[in-house]
């Protein structure tokens, strides 16, 4: 059975779109350049650069964009080497690239059951631009060549008056409730959530769909996590275009992965230094297992994806949801206390603060431990 040895969040630099939807995190930075991201290294570099020896084993890889990720041509060549690698494959996509829909239904079939699509359902955009159509229609062809995937709204205030229309157009389409996430204002430090509603209102409109993820999300939205996060080991945030890998969106830069394929990576969990004042994420990096302690009352990523049909399919093909059931705590030793201790002092050296005390403490560990 494949086990998952890290989860590598993809960041795709496209910064434009064919959908203008108000609540997207690009709009929202005003960083919306209608630009195609450049990349300098060919696709077969880049599995290179991912090969399964060098990450320790099967990874999950989730490829999305400041805008829509299959926009650039790149993208399909992508996603087959590293299906070829052996990697499980998450592409987050708008659902509209139907030429890109076409070119990728055409891989071999045993490698698109590694592959799942996250569709985002942009209801109101859809709806402007008459193309729900379109969207069910990849949807269905991606379902028929073998892969997984899930469909998922993000809520908005100006939605609510759709909620019946919304919830009939994925069943019948779909066969089952698409999942709901929670929108953040990211123009905030807190990022708090995107709405006018009181927060126990926002729970009761958008709850009603039942969606797993939505009732996880906000469960956690808002925390600020501060037990040891195994973020910059067991998962990473990496620059697809320029191989620039983080320990996660606001970690410390590990390395180049792209430019010496022989030298090893230099893998340096985060510990409890999270620098974010939320895992608004935490339905991916928390529920694979980044923070073990977290773990005992989180549900698993099948969890957050998965779907049971009207006609009994599910949206995960077996094999898909198996693996993403995994924890990365399954295939990935944790530090014992004296390392973490470590990794401490050392993020404190790093940082520069109390360097002295905290370079004659760790001095007096290296001897003691004989290190
Ligand atoms: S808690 Fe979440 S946001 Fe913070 S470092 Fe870990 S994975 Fe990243």
């Amino acid at each position: 059975m494949d086990r998952i040895k890290r989860f590598i969040d993809c960041f795709v630099p496209v910064s434009t779109c064919n959908l203008r939807c108000h609540y997207c995190y690009v709009t929202q930075s005003g960083e919306a350049d209608n630009k195609l991201p450049e990349f300098h290294y060919s696709a077969k570099h880049i599995a290179q650069a991912l090969s399964k020896q060098r990450l320790g084993g099967i990874c999950c890889m989730n490829f999305c964009g400041a805008g829509e990720t299959l926009l650039p041509p790149e993208m399909p060549d992508i996603i087959k080497e590293l299906l070829l690698e052996g990697h499980y494959i998450m592409t987050v996509t708008n659902g509209t690239a139907k030429s890109r829909f076409d070119e990728i239904t055409t891989f071999p079939k045993d490698i698109l059951e590694r592959l799942f699509f996250k569709f985002s359902f942009q209801y109101l955009e859809l709806k402007r631009l008459n193309i729900f159509e379109e969207f069910f229609g990849n949807i269905e062809k991606v379902k028929k060549a073998g892969c997984s995937f899930s469909v998922e709204l993000t809520p908005c205030d100006e939605e609510i008056p759709y909620i019946e229309d919304i919830k009939k157009l994925c069943l019948e389409n779909t066969g089952a409730l698409c999942h709901i996430t929670v929108a953040r204002d990211n123009t905030k430090y807190e990022l708090p959530i995107l709405t006018n509603l009181p927060k126990e209102e926002y729970k009761k409109v958008w709850g009603q769909f039942n969606s797993e993820m939505f009732d996880y999300k906000i469960s956690v939205f808002g925390l600020k996590q501060t037990d040891f996060c195994y973020a910059g080991d067991w998962t990473c945030v990496l620059n697809i275009a320029d191989g620039v890998l983080m320990q996660c969106y606001k970690g410390k830069k590990l390395q180049n992965i792209y430019s010496n394929l022989d030298s090893p990576i230099n893998f340096e969990p985060i510990g409890k230094h999270c620098l974010e004042s939320h895992c608004y994420n935490a339905h991916a990096f928390l529920t694979f297992g980044a923070i073990p302690t977290a773990d005992k009352n989180t549900p698993s990523y099948a969890d957050m994806r998965n779907r049971s049909c009207r006609d009994g399919g599910q949206w995960l093909t077996p094999k898909m949801k198996k693996f993403m059931s995994g924890k990365l705590q399954q295939s990935n030793r944790q530090l014992k206390k004296f390392d973490i201790y470590k990794n401490r002092l050392l993020s404190h050296i790093c940082a520069g603060q109390k360097k002295k005390e905290y370079r004659d403490r760790y001095k007096k560990l290296k001897e003691l431990f004989a290190l």
